[in-house]
């Protein structure tokens, strides 16, 4: 074969690996040892008497109610989901601030929803401008915000932040991992835009999250000035998905908060195994690795029956028992198999929850 045959044909391969399998992840070692490097943390936290956020809380962009058959294979009689689109925020004693996933923009919140409806989803509600940046973030006084990976439902709603500096200058740290840059998923190119766009309004100062990051399944301290705060790549939704750890004292006890991203977008699917993302989703839609994501559960659900509150970005007000999502023992099996209501009459909209004032 000429060198051009061999070439071209390295080409097409190359093209249809692309087209066909998702990029390749395997897990840094057993769920149980990455567990128990988190574990040490929380120890070592709980150890120290350093400051820790005064608050962490949440509220919803937009909140759209879709089918469960969308968002995970194996919940046939589930009813339908308030799918929420929420921004994270911590609060220091100092008052720096740290926000994780600022959500969905006003400009992008429309047209987001529009493919959910094409499937039996029915219209989505956008939060709009006032709320709910206005209540509680103060652009000044943020010190970094990160994001679970850089899709635009998690992205663009940086640029109601932006909005906030008004006639004021401001510059927001705006931290990517090394991973998130790098990545060429498609949707994730995409969320670059969106900060790129915000970027012009000359608003965020680009930082970089861990240079040396490696997906090793080990915590990393975001910044020095936010005590309580890591993260941890955790690719397998997108290459540059990650993990963010909050931690903050509740009523004298150390509480571990994980913000889960994507890695499920309905909580029960980390319960057990074998609930992945709908084929359809995960191969043309967002190419995940399946073989990961699966790992990816494991973990949550080994963290949750650890006493980790474990946050489905998507599934906010997901019924918990004594705080955990998947309820323990044999009875819980069967509230599991039995599919419990996710209609707990919370707000999923402009509500401020989690813990804290
Ligand atoms: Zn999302």
């Amino acid at each position: 074969m000429s060198q051009t045959r061999v070439l071209a044909a390295g080409a097409v391969a190359a093209m249809l690996s692309i087209a066909c399998s998702a990029p390749s992840f395997p897990p840094p070692g057993s769920v149980a040892e990455v567990a128990d490097r988190i574990d040490a943390l929380r120890q070592e936290l709980d150890g120290s008497p350093g400051p820790l956020p005064v608050s962490f809380a949440a509220a919803g962009t937009a909140t759209q109610r879709v089918p469960v058959e969308l968002l995970a294979d194996g919940f046939p009689e589930a009813p339908d989901l308030d799918m929420s689109h929420p921004v994270f925020v911590a609060e220091w004693p100092s008052g720096s601030q740290l926000v994780v996933d600022p959500g969905l923009a006003t400009r992008a919140c429309p047209d987001f929803g529009t493919p959910a409806e094409w499937v039996g989803g029915e219209e989505i509600v956008c939060a709009g401008e006032r709320d709910p940046w206005a209540e509680r973030i103060r652009p000044d006084s943020v010190a970094a915000v990160v994001f679970s990976h850089l899709h635009v439902d998690h992205v663009s709603g940086l640029s109601e932040i932006c909005r906030l500096c008004g006639d004021v200058p401001c510059q927001v740290p705006v931290a990517l991992s090394s991973l998130q840059e790098t990545s060429d998923e498609t949707h994730e190119a995409a969320g670059r835009g969106w900060l790129d766009e915000a970027d012009v309004a000359g608003c965020i100062v680009p930082t970089r999250l861990g240079a040396e990051a490696q997906d090793d399944g080990r915590p990393r301290a975001i910044a020095a000035d936010l005590p309580g705060a890591f993260w941890m790549p955790l690719p397998g939704h997108t290459p540059g998905s990650q993990l963010t750890f909050v931690f903050r004292r509740v009523e004298g006890e150390l509480v571990g908060y994980v913000i889960g991203g994507d890695v499920v977008n309905y909580a029960p699917a980390i319960c057990e195994d074998g609930h992945p993302k709908p084929w359809l989703y995960r191969t043309f839609v967002v190419r995940e690795d399946e073989e990961r994501q699966a790992w990816n559960r494991a973990l949550l659900r080994e963290l949750d029956a650890r006493g980790y509150r474990v946050l489905v970005n998507h599934h906010l007000d997901a019924e918990r028992t004594e705080g955990r999502l998947c309820p323990p023992g044999e009875a819980g099996q069967e509230a599991l198999g039995q599919i419990r209501s996710i209609e707990t009459g919370m707000p999923v909209m402009k509500a401020w929850l989690l813990s804290g004032s």
